[in-house]
């Protein structure tokens, strides 16, 4: 439902809970964050509140300066923590808005391949998916890429990777997605006014667009593949 991400120079934790705090108003069953830290890609996700996200946090925090972040209002598995966003699979894990219509071909072709299923989601399908096309040796961004082409349905996606604590990747289809552009830091969310207190500076990403965010450049690609410009436009909302 609500999607967020941040590439900071802070710990991110407490930004990212805040981001999903502006996006409540959109209503939500659970949420959950994904950081990673030391290159270790970690999450953790909560039923209900988002006060019930925070007070986990305070018990069990997670530290890193990139990471990403999610409302969900369950369209696919009960409102539960193991269908909560984001969702992982060994060395990525995703954040998702809307549905994936072709989710259980997909699953039963995962299926087939031995990957083991924890949740009832559509979601799970996609980092499963790109946690293969990995294992088969593509790189981070390609597996990615090939993921989404297998996609079918609306969504917006942001992954973020083991290992790579400077990249999130971003893709837009059918669910509005937008970039925002910091100082040093970069932001993805799922419209501007979660990332109005960090900036104010927002690309959005037109539909078909996929985006390579890193902290120092921002990469749009079409539908087709090719480099595009998207325009970064001052919006106006109150923080
Ligand atoms: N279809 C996904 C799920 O049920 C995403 C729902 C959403 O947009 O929050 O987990």
């Amino acid at each position: 439902c609500g999607i967020v991400g941040v590439l900071g120079t802070h710990e991110v934790a407490p930004t990212l809970v805040e981001a999903l705090r502006r996006l409540e108003y959109r209503g939500y069953d659970s949420a959950g964050i994904a950081t990673v830290n030391e290159g270790r890609l970690d999450r953790r996700r909560a039923v209900g509140k988002l006060v019930n996200l925070s007070d986990l946090l305070v018990h069990e925090p997670l530290a890193g300066k990139s990471g990403i972040g999610h409302t969900r209002w369950a369209t696919h598995g009960a409102p539960s923590e193991v269908n909560a966003h984001p969702h992982k699979a060994g060395p990525v894990a995703v954040v998702h808005n809307g549905i994936i219509e072709n989710y259980k071909n997909l699953r039963a072709e995962l299926q087939e391949m031995g990957a083991a299923f924890e949740t009832q989601t559509d979601t799970e399908t996609v980092a499963l998916l790109t946690q293969y096309y990995m294992a088969e040796g593509l790189d981070r961004i390609a597996a990615a890429e090939k993921t989404l082409s297998r996609l079918e349905g609306a969504f917006a996606l942001v992954f973020l990777f083991d290992g790579e604590e400077d990249m999130l990747f971003a893709a837009r289809k059918g669910s509005p997605l937008a970039i925002g552009h910091g100082d040093g830091e970069a932001y993805v969310g799922s419209d501007a006014i979660a990332l109005a207190p960090m900036t104010d500076r927002i690309t959005y990403l037109e539909e078909g667009d996929r985006a390579v965010v890193t902290r120092a450049r921002i990469e749009i690609r079409d539908a087709e593949g090719r480099l595009v410009n998207r325009e970064a436009r001052t919006v106006s909302i109150d923080a």
